[in-house]
Protein backbone atom coordinates (compact mmCIF):
# COMPACT_ATOMS: atom_id res chain seq x y z
CA UNK A 1 0.00 0.00 0.00
CA UNK A 2 1.31 3.53 -0.89
CA UNK A 3 1.31 5.48 2.36
CA UNK A 4 1.09 8.68 0.57
CA UNK A 5 -2.52 7.45 -0.69
CA UNK A 6 -5.54 8.78 1.15
CA UNK A 7 -8.30 6.00 1.58
CA UNK A 8 -11.22 6.13 -0.25
CA UNK A 9 -14.82 5.67 1.26
CA UNK A 10 -16.74 8.40 0.03
CA UNK A 11 -17.43 7.60 -3.71
CA UNK A 12 -19.81 8.48 -6.38
CA UNK A 13 -21.09 6.69 -9.28
CA UNK A 14 -22.67 8.76 -12.35
CA UNK A 15 -23.89 7.10 -15.70
CA UNK A 16 -26.90 6.70 -17.61
CA UNK A 17 -30.28 4.31 -17.23
CA UNK A 18 -28.84 0.95 -18.11
CA UNK A 19 -25.28 1.67 -17.83
CA UNK A 20 -25.00 -1.17 -14.84
CA UNK A 21 -24.46 1.17 -12.35
CA UNK A 22 -26.94 -0.02 -9.64
CA UNK A 23 -24.88 -3.71 -10.57
CA UNK A 24 -21.65 -2.34 -9.94
CA UNK A 25 -22.28 0.15 -6.98
CA UNK A 26 -23.41 -3.03 -5.58
CA UNK A 27 -20.02 -5.11 -6.00
CA UNK A 28 -18.42 -2.03 -4.99
CA UNK A 29 -20.19 -1.55 -1.87
CA UNK A 30 -19.36 -4.77 -1.01
CA UNK A 31 -15.99 -4.55 -2.01
CA UNK A 32 -15.16 -1.53 0.04
CA UNK A 33 -17.14 -2.47 2.80
CA UNK A 34 -19.42 1.06 2.57
CA UNK A 35 -23.05 1.40 2.08
CA UNK A 36 -24.34 1.81 -1.16
CA UNK A 37 -27.35 4.56 -0.98
CA UNK A 38 -29.22 4.47 -3.92
CA UNK A 39 -31.79 6.84 -4.41
CA UNK A 40 -33.82 5.33 -6.91
CA UNK A 41 -33.76 2.05 -4.65
CA UNK A 42 -34.99 4.03 -1.71
CA UNK A 43 -37.62 5.72 -3.83
CA UNK A 44 -38.88 2.54 -5.07
CA UNK A 45 -39.24 1.09 -1.43
CA UNK A 46 -41.20 4.23 -0.73
CA UNK A 47 -43.31 3.53 -3.78
CA UNK A 48 -43.73 -0.20 -2.26
CA UNK A 49 -44.33 1.08 0.92
CA UNK A 50 -47.33 3.11 0.36
CA UNK A 51 -45.25 6.32 2.16
CA UNK A 52 -46.39 9.88 2.02
CA UNK A 53 -43.16 10.06 0.11
CA UNK A 54 -43.70 7.20 -2.42
CA UNK A 55 -47.19 8.70 -2.90
CA UNK A 56 -46.18 11.85 -3.58
CA UNK A 57 -43.19 10.24 -5.87
CA UNK A 58 -44.82 7.76 -8.12
CA UNK A 59 -46.15 9.12 -11.33
CA UNK A 60 -43.21 11.05 -11.50
CA UNK A 61 -40.91 7.78 -11.71
CA UNK A 62 -43.28 6.21 -13.75
CA UNK A 63 -42.29 8.91 -16.52
CA UNK A 64 -38.82 8.57 -16.09
CA UNK A 65 -38.51 12.54 -15.15
CA UNK A 66 -36.80 13.08 -12.12
CA UNK A 67 -38.14 13.83 -8.49
CA UNK A 68 -38.49 18.02 -7.39
CA UNK A 69 -34.43 18.94 -6.08
CA UNK A 70 -36.01 19.48 -2.55
CA UNK A 71 -37.48 16.12 -1.95
CA UNK A 72 -34.30 14.52 -3.09
CA UNK A 73 -32.21 16.70 -0.80
CA UNK A 74 -34.49 15.97 2.09
CA UNK A 75 -34.22 12.08 1.21
CA UNK A 76 -29.99 12.16 0.95
CA UNK A 77 -29.83 14.71 3.80
CA UNK A 78 -31.22 12.35 6.11
CA UNK A 79 -29.72 9.15 4.87
CA UNK A 80 -26.28 10.57 4.69
CA UNK A 81 -26.82 11.44 8.45
CA UNK A 82 -27.50 7.91 9.44
CA UNK A 83 -24.84 6.15 11.22
CA UNK A 84 -23.69 3.56 9.25
CA UNK A 85 -23.01 6.35 6.62
CA UNK A 86 -20.29 8.35 8.75
CA UNK A 87 -17.46 6.24 7.34
CA UNK A 88 -18.53 6.27 3.84
CA UNK A 89 -20.55 5.37 1.32
CA UNK A 90 -21.34 5.07 -2.12
CA UNK A 91 -23.74 6.97 -3.74
CA UNK A 92 -25.62 6.22 -6.81
CA UNK A 93 -28.47 8.19 -9.11
CA UNK A 94 -27.98 11.43 -6.41
CA UNK A 95 -26.74 13.95 -7.75
CA UNK A 96 -28.71 14.12 -10.94
CA UNK A 97 -28.01 17.80 -11.91
CA UNK A 98 -25.68 20.57 -11.40
CA UNK A 99 -28.23 22.23 -8.49
CA UNK A 100 -28.46 18.54 -6.77
CA UNK A 101 -24.49 18.84 -7.05
CA UNK A 102 -24.20 21.99 -5.37
CA UNK A 103 -26.63 20.80 -2.70
CA UNK A 104 -24.62 17.36 -2.04
CA UNK A 105 -21.42 19.84 -1.99
CA UNK A 106 -23.41 21.94 1.08
CA UNK A 107 -24.70 18.66 3.01
CA UNK A 108 -20.84 17.23 3.16
CA UNK A 109 -19.76 20.21 4.08
CA UNK A 110 -22.10 20.47 6.86
CA UNK A 111 -20.59 17.02 7.71
CA UNK A 112 -17.25 17.78 7.39
CA UNK A 113 -16.41 15.42 4.38
CA UNK A 114 -16.37 15.51 0.49
CA UNK A 115 -16.07 13.01 -2.11
CA UNK A 116 -13.00 11.09 -2.56
CA UNK A 117 -13.54 10.05 -6.45
CA UNK A 118 -17.02 10.24 -8.73
CA UNK A 119 -16.99 7.30 -11.06
CA UNK A 120 -18.84 7.85 -14.39
CA UNK A 121 -19.74 4.39 -16.38
CA UNK A 122 -19.67 5.03 -20.00
CA UNK A 123 -21.75 3.35 -22.73
CA UNK A 124 -22.88 4.05 -26.18
CA UNK A 125 -26.86 5.03 -26.78
CA UNK A 126 -27.49 2.16 -29.10
CA UNK A 127 -26.29 -0.33 -26.04
CA UNK A 128 -28.59 1.36 -23.61
CA UNK A 129 -31.59 1.27 -25.22
CA UNK A 130 -30.74 -2.14 -26.31
CA UNK A 131 -30.54 -3.16 -22.29
CA UNK A 132 -33.15 -1.03 -21.27
CA UNK A 133 -35.55 -2.83 -23.77
CA UNK A 134 -34.45 -6.25 -22.28
CA UNK A 135 -35.16 -5.52 -18.74
CA UNK A 136 -38.78 -5.39 -17.63
CA UNK A 137 -39.46 -2.74 -15.02
CA UNK A 138 -42.54 -0.21 -14.37
CA UNK A 139 -41.21 2.41 -15.39
CA UNK A 140 -39.11 0.28 -18.76
CA UNK A 141 -41.38 1.49 -21.48
CA UNK A 142 -39.81 2.42 -24.76
CA UNK A 143 -40.82 5.74 -24.56
CA UNK A 144 -40.19 6.42 -20.62
CA UNK A 145 -36.52 4.60 -21.51
CA UNK A 146 -36.70 7.61 -24.03
CA UNK A 147 -37.44 10.02 -21.49
CA UNK A 148 -34.91 8.63 -18.79
CA UNK A 149 -31.85 9.11 -21.59
CA UNK A 150 -33.23 12.26 -22.63
CA UNK A 151 -33.11 13.29 -19.09
CA UNK A 152 -29.61 11.87 -18.22
CA UNK A 153 -28.29 13.68 -21.35
CA UNK A 154 -29.32 17.11 -20.51
CA UNK A 155 -29.52 17.19 -16.78
CA UNK A 156 -26.95 14.65 -15.38
CA UNK A 157 -24.47 14.56 -17.98
CA UNK A 158 -23.25 18.35 -17.26
CA UNK A 159 -22.40 16.82 -14.03
CA UNK A 160 -18.93 15.04 -15.93
CA UNK A 161 -17.53 18.30 -16.66
CA UNK A 162 -18.55 19.80 -12.85
CA UNK A 163 -16.22 16.91 -11.02
CA UNK A 164 -13.67 17.15 -13.40
CA UNK A 165 -13.45 20.58 -13.00
CA UNK A 166 -12.91 19.52 -9.42
CA UNK A 167 -10.24 16.81 -10.23
CA UNK A 168 -12.12 14.01 -8.80
CA UNK A 169 -13.83 12.76 -12.16
CA UNK A 170 -12.98 8.93 -13.21
CA UNK A 171 -14.21 7.74 -16.41
CA UNK A 172 -14.50 3.99 -17.22
CA UNK A 173 -15.80 1.81 -20.22
CA UNK A 174 -18.75 0.17 -19.02
CA UNK A 175 -19.46 -1.34 -22.56
CA UNK A 176 -17.67 -4.84 -21.25
CA UNK A 177 -18.17 -7.74 -19.52
CA UNK A 178 -19.45 -7.19 -16.21
CA UNK A 179 -16.40 -8.29 -14.35
CA UNK A 180 -14.10 -6.69 -16.58
CA UNK A 181 -15.92 -3.36 -15.49
CA UNK A 182 -15.36 -4.02 -11.93
CA UNK A 183 -12.19 -4.63 -11.85
CA UNK A 184 -11.84 -1.36 -14.28
CA UNK A 185 -13.31 0.94 -11.44
CA UNK A 186 -11.69 -0.65 -8.63
CA UNK A 187 -8.11 0.11 -10.82
CA UNK A 188 -10.14 3.92 -11.11
CA UNK A 189 -10.26 3.79 -7.12
CA UNK A 190 -6.83 2.13 -6.56
CA UNK A 191 -4.95 4.60 -8.87
CA UNK A 192 -6.30 7.89 -6.47
CA UNK A 193 -6.03 6.15 -3.20
CA UNK A 194 -6.06 3.10 -0.57
CA UNK A 195 -8.96 0.80 -0.62
P1 LIG B 1 -32.75 5.22 -10.80
O1 LIG B 1 -33.00 3.86 -10.25
O2 LIG B 1 -31.54 5.87 -10.17
O3 LIG B 1 -32.68 5.25 -12.29
O4 LIG B 1 -34.00 6.14 -10.37
C1 LIG B 1 -35.30 5.83 -10.79
C2 LIG B 1 -36.15 7.08 -10.79
O5 LIG B 1 -36.19 7.65 -9.47
C3 LIG B 1 -35.65 8.21 -11.68
O6 LIG B 1 -36.06 8.07 -13.02
C4 LIG B 1 -36.27 9.44 -11.01
O7 LIG B 1 -37.64 9.55 -11.31
C5 LIG B 1 -36.16 9.08 -9.54
N1 LIG B 1 -34.88 9.54 -8.95
C6 LIG B 1 -33.87 8.78 -8.44
N2 LIG B 1 -32.87 9.54 -8.00
C7 LIG B 1 -33.23 10.82 -8.25
C8 LIG B 1 -32.62 12.08 -8.04
N3 LIG B 1 -31.40 12.19 -7.49
N4 LIG B 1 -33.31 13.19 -8.43
C9 LIG B 1 -34.52 13.13 -8.97
N5 LIG B 1 -35.15 11.98 -9.21
C10 LIG B 1 -34.53 10.83 -8.85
Amino acid sequence: MDAAKQPISRLLMVGPPGSGKGTQAAFLSEALGVPAVSTGEMLRSAVAARSALGERVESIMQSGALVDDETMAQVVQQRLGEADAQSGFLLDGYPRNLGQAETLAGILERLETQLDIVLVLDVPEEELIRRALARKRDDDKVEVIRERLSVYKNKTEPLIDYYRDRGILSMVDGFQAVDSVTAALLGEIRKVGQV
